[in-house]
């Protein structure tokens, strides 16, 4: 016993010794174009040198060694994995109250949870290398599991940060208007008071949320002068316990906040990032520029759900879209974010480009918002968010110049994360 043991050691240290000889053998990307929104530049026929899941070089005019593996996109314009930094892989879509009450209701966990892996893939083949999941909408933790299974190599899909439950007061988040006598699930984790609130953000960063997500307002309405107006839902206290709990824990909040009070006391409380932000006062624009406070739009999601909704959420449009223009002219740092889930995952997510251009961001902007901005956000910027030694070899292509048709980016042809391509341009 004693020598086959012996034995096999010595034959799993020679095959070891072996494996370390032949590490894998480079790859290489033949890009007719690269953008690189850290300079903004748009370089021609450059050739990416892939080693294992990271870029190893980014050269010009260079040529492989002959017998290397190319993947050829010379007719291609190369660009860093996209980034959704606002999406709900659970949710599949919620214009009225009944699709969501719906899911919540008739839909199992395990249910949803397979729905959310074909989002996972979905995302992955649009292009989005990197999303954050703003919460589950009452499917508990399972995104946690999507990511598990990601990273494990199960299901394909996109890097994964993940807020599992976010937290709302009682009575502020939907299922609402059933009967008192019927108890009905709710799209958060309901907290009321400062403790209960710090209590719930331990819990959801023991059981794996990277995000902490809260909702900071409700019931808007459009006052006469113009300001979109709501009604806070966690008092100054309870907000300031929710930031301090999960900035103490080096954690990061991300605040659902559409109008006045909500984007106000969520800056006062120090969030990190303001969602949707239909109207945001001058003021607090200042504040989120000075203290790096990053703002998530989500424009599209608020133009097809107003179809189905009262008035007011057509009236945010107008109003969202001067918000977003006074955001940029003021320096706020904008990232990429849809609030897909919220529309059905079969629409592409990039259809938020075009809007952002539209409303005065330039094609490079919007693209930076994207990539770079985002990767910031998520606190991957080491990593990801643009195609240079070292990063992951997160990347997409498309057929023609983005810069000149930012509408483009909706057929994104080749994806690869980590080295591993996921969809082919090639035939
Ligand atoms: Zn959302």
């Amino acid at each position: 016993m004693k020598r086959v043991s012996v034995l096999a050691v010595v034959v799993a240290l020679v095959s070891l010794a072996a494996g370390q000889e032949k590490p894998a053998p480079a790859r290489y990307l033949r890009c007719g174009a690269l953008f690189q929104p850290e300079s903004g530049q748009m370089r021609r026929n450059v050739l990416i040198t892939i080693l294992g899941e990271r870029i190893s070089d980014v050269r010009e005019n260079a040529q492989p060694p002959a017998g290397a593996q190319v993947i050829d996109l010379a007719d291609h314009t190369c660009l860093p994995g996209l980034m959704d930094t606002h999406t709900h892989t659970l949710l599949q879509g919620d214009i009225t109250p009944a699709d969501y009450d719906e899911q919540l209701l008739k839909q199992s966990t395990a249910y949803r949870a397979i729905l959310g892996t074909r989002s996972v893939r979905r995302a992955l083949e649009y292009g989005f290398t990197t999303i954050r999941d703003l919460e589950t909408e009452g499917a508990g933790y399972a995104d946690v599991d999507l990511k598990k299974a990601i990273n494990n190599g199960v299901i394909p899909g996109p890097r994964m940060k993940v807020a599992t439950r976010a937290l709302d007061v009682t009575g502020a988040y939907p299922l609402s208007g059933y009967s008192w006598e019927i108890h009905v699930p709710h799209g958060v984790q309901v907290v009321d008071g400062p403790d209960e609130a710090r209590k719930a953000v331990r819990e959801q960063i023991s059981f794996g949320a990277d995000w902490i997500k809260v909702y900071s307002d409700r019931s808007y309405f459009v006052r006469d002068d113009g300001v979109l107006d709501d009604i806070p839902t966690f008092t100054m206290d309870e907000l300031r316990a929710i930031v301090d709990e999960a900035h103490r824990e080096h954690h990061k909040v991300a605040s659902h906040a559409i109008a006045l009070n909500g984007v106000h006391n969520s800056v006062e409380a120090g969030v990190d990032s303001i969602e949707h932000g239909n109207y945001i006062a001058d003021a607090d624009l200042k504040t989120m520029a000075a203290k790096g406070i990053v703002y998530v739009p989500t424009l599209f999601v608020g133009e097809y759900v107003a179809k189905g909704r009262p008035k007011v959420w057509a009236d945010m449009l107008q109003i969202h879209a001067d918000t977003f223009r006074r955001a940029v002219a003021a320096g706020v740092r904008i990232a990429f974010g849809t609030d897909v889930g919220g529309f059905d995952w079969s629409i592409n997510p990039a259809v938020e480009f075009p809007i952002m251009v539209k409303y005065g961001m330039t094609p490079e902007q919007a693209i930076r918002s994207a990539t770079l901005t985002s990767a910031e956000l998520l606190g991957v910027e080491e990593d990801a968010g643009s195609i240079a030694p070292k990063k992951y070899a997160d990347i997409v292509a498309v057929k023609g110049d983005p810069l000149q048709h930012i509408e483009l980016l909706q057929q994104i042809d080749f994806v690869m994360k980590g080295g591993e391509v996921f969809k082919s341009a090639e035939r």
